[in-house]
């Protein structure tokens, strides 16, 4: 099944919405796989924002990461991915759809509470870079056919 990457930014510890966030892919049904704190780091985050290298924010949205630690979260379910990325909505948060957790939470582009990964390939990427193989966890959680129709997993 379909995992993804959900890093809450140091916005979102500082501003103490850890749990509110959490909470938000709990209700929805994702099932945690995984879960731990790190202070990243200037090369760490040269790898994951390479894509924004030639950005004039570059340095800054690196320095932002690196204000304070951030939860690293592996979530997995049917189309993990397409689903995570809904529920965040788009980069500005001024701009996301409320009901969105950026559209909720977040008045800023830069500070804009979360990151997660944009496409299946990205994820494995990134939840490679970000999560050791012995730190994701395959238990059985509550029973799929509460969750999904037999033909969908
Ligand atoms: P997303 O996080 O929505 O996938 P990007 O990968 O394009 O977006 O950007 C990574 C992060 O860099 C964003 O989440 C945001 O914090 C910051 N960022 C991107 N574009 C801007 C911008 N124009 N101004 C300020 N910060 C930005």
């Amino acid at each position: 099944m379909e995992k993804t990457l959900v890093i809450l930014k140091p916005c979102a510890v500082q501003r103490a919405i850890v749990g509110q966030v959490t909470a938000r892919f709990e209700r929805k049904g994702l099932r945690l796989a995984g879960m731990k704190m790190m202070q990243l780091t200037d090369k760490l985050l040269d790898e994951h924002y390479a894509h924004l290298a030639n950005k004039p924010f570059f340095q800054r949205i690196k320095n932002s990461m690196m204000a304070a630690p951030v939860i690293c979260c592996c979530y997995e379910g049917v189309d993990a991915v397409e689903t995570v990325r809904a529920m965040t909505g788009s980069t500005n948060a001024r701009k996301a759809t409320p009901g969105t957790i950026r559209g909720d939470f977040g008045m800023s582009f830069q500070e804009n509470i979360i990151h997660t990964s944009d496409s299946p390939e990205n994820a494995v990427v990134e939840l490679n870079r970000f999560f050791k193989p012995e730190e994701i966890f395959d238990y059985n959680q509550a029973p799929f056919q509460f969750l999904y129709a037999n033909d969908e997993y």
